[in-house]
C-alpha cells in the first residue's frame, strides 16, 4: 500500500488528558480539566432539553442543509442563510477549506505557533506550509503579506490567537485584507470572539460583502458550551460557499447538534453569564500572575498562556499529580508556559493555590527561557 509519503510519521492530535485516564491513573477521587478551553459552566440547561427530545428520532437521518440552525445563525450574526457553512466542529471546516484550496502544486501561510489544525490538514494536502513568526505574541502581518505569492491558497488568522490569546485590532485586519491579493483566501478563525472585550478587535462578518475572499470561523466548542457534539460554522460571501459546500460531507452534524446549537443560542443569558464570570476569571489569574512575577499573553479569551520559566511538562505533570489538568506548552510551541483555561471561581482558587505549590517546589529541571 502506498499512503501519502506526507501523512507517513505524522503525529495524530494530542487531545487534553482525559478526566477519567487521570482519575484511575493516579486513584483521585475529583480531577479538573482545565486543559481544552471548554465552557466550565458548561452548557445552557436548554441544550439536555432538546436533545432529550430528539432523542426519539435517531433512525432518520440528520437534515444535511441544517435549515432551522442555518436560520437561527444567519440571524445571530447578521447575515443570509446562503452566506454559512456548518462543519463538524470548526475543525471540520477547516478541514474542508484544505480540501478545497490545497495541493502539492500551492502554499498557505500561517503564524507561528498558531492553531495546529490549519498545518496538520495543509500537510495532508501536500501545500507548502509558509510559517511566520509571531512578534511579541502577535501575527505579523507584514510578514505574511510578504510570502505571500501566487501559488498562495489560503491565508490564516487565528484572532485571538491560540495559544497565546493575543488579537489582531481592527485597523491591523482591515489593512491587511485590502493588500491581499483577491484570488487569496484569508481565514479569520474566531473561536472565542464572544469573550473577546477589547474595542478594537475586528467585526469581520459584514466585511465578507466587500472582500469576496474572507471566511470567518465560529464554532459552539467554546461560550456555548457544546464541545461534545462538534458544531462550528463559517461566514462567507455566498458564491463561495458554493463553490465549497460540495466538499462538505452530506450529514455532518448530527440531529443532536444542531438541535442543541439552536437552544444554545436562544439562551443569551448563559452566554452573558459566562463571559462575565470568564472576566472576572481573567482578572482573578492575571493579577495572580502580576502577584507571582510570572510573564503573561495579555489574553482576549478564556485561557491564559503563563511564562513558568522552566519544563512546560515538568509543570504540567505537577499539577496533574495534584488534580488539575492544565495544557504544557511544549506541544504548543511554548516549552517553559503553561496554557490554563479560566475556570469557575473556586476551580480558579484551586488551581493557582496548587501551581504555587509546584512553583515553590524544587523542580529538577533546567531553566528554560
Ligand atoms: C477550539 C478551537 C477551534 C475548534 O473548535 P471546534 O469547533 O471544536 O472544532 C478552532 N479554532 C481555534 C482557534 C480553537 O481554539
Amino acid at each position: 500500500m502506498k499512503i501519502k509519503p506526507q501523512i507517513i510519521g505524522l503525529p495524530p492530535y494530542k487531545p487534553g488528558k482525559p478526566m477519567e485516564d487521570v482519575k484511575r491513573e493516579l486513584g483521585l477521587e475529583t480531577v479538573v480539566k482545565l486543559a481544552s478551553n471548554e465552557n466550565p459552566f458548561g452548557a445552557s440547561p436548554k441544550v439536555a432539553e432538546a436533545i432529550q427530545e430528539a432523542l426519539h428520532h435517531t433512525a432518520i437521518y440528520p437534515d444535511g442543509y441544517a435549515r432551522t440552525l442555518r436560520d437561527k445563525v444567519a440571524h445571530y450574526v447578521g447575515v443570509a442563510p446562503e452566506e454559512l457553512i456548518f462543519g463538524n466542529g470548526s475543525d471540520e471546516v477547516i478541514q474542508i477549506l484544505c480540501r478545497a484550496f490545497l495541493n502539492e502544486q500551492t502554499n498557505t501561510v500561517m503564524a507561528e505557533p498558531t492553531f495546529s489544525q490549519y498545518k496538520l490538514n495543509a500537510v495532508i494536502e501536500g501545500a507548502e506550509l509558509r510559517e511566520v513568526p509571531l512578534k511579541d505574541g502577535v501575527h505579523d502581518l507584514d510578514g505574511m503579506l510578504e510570502v505571500i505569492d501566487e501559488n498562495t491558497r489560503i491565508v490564516w488568522v487565528c484572532n485571538p490567537n491560540n495559544p497565546t490569546g493575543t488579537y489582531v485590532s481592527a485597523e491591523a485586519f482591515q489593512s491587511f485584507l485590502a493588500k491581499v491579493p483577491e484570488d487569496v483566501l484569508v481565514v479569520s478563525d474566531e473561536a472565542y470572539v464572544e469573550y473577546v472585550t477589547a474595542d478594537d478587535y475586528p467585526d469581520t462578518v459584514p466585511m465578507i460583502r466587500t472582500y469576496k475572499n474572507l471566511v470567518v470561523l465560529r464554532t459552539f466548542s467554546k461560550v456555548f458550551g457544546l464541545a461534545a457534539l462538534r458544531i462550528g460554522y463559517g461566514v462567507a460571501n455566498q458564491a463561495l460557499i458554493e463553490k465549497i459546500e460540495p466538499v462538505r460531507p452530506p450529514f455532518n452534524n448530527s440531529t443532536f447538534s444542531q438541535v442543541a446549537a439552536v437552544a444554545a443560542l436562544e439562551d443569551e443569558a448563559f452566554v452573558q453569564s459566562s463571559v462575565e464570570k470568564n472576566n472576572e476569571g481573567m482578572v482573578q489569574l492575571t493579577e495572580w500572575c502580576s502577584r507571582m512575577g510570572l510573564d503573561y499573553f495579555p489574553s482576549q479569551t478564556n485561557f491564559l498562556l503563563i511564562h513558568v520559566n522552566r519544563s512546560s511538562d515538568d509543570v504540567f505533570n505537577a499539577m496533574l499529580k495534584k488534580g488539575y489538568i492544565i495544557r504544557s506548552g511544549r506541544a504548543l510551541g511554548y516549552p517553559a508556559w503553561i496554557r490554563i483555561t479560566i475556570g469557575s471561581k473556586e476551580q480558579n482558587d484551586g488551581c493557582l493555590a496548587a501551581l504555587a505549590d509546584v512553583l515553590a517546589e524544587e523542580l529538577t529541571t533546567q531553566h528554560l527561557s
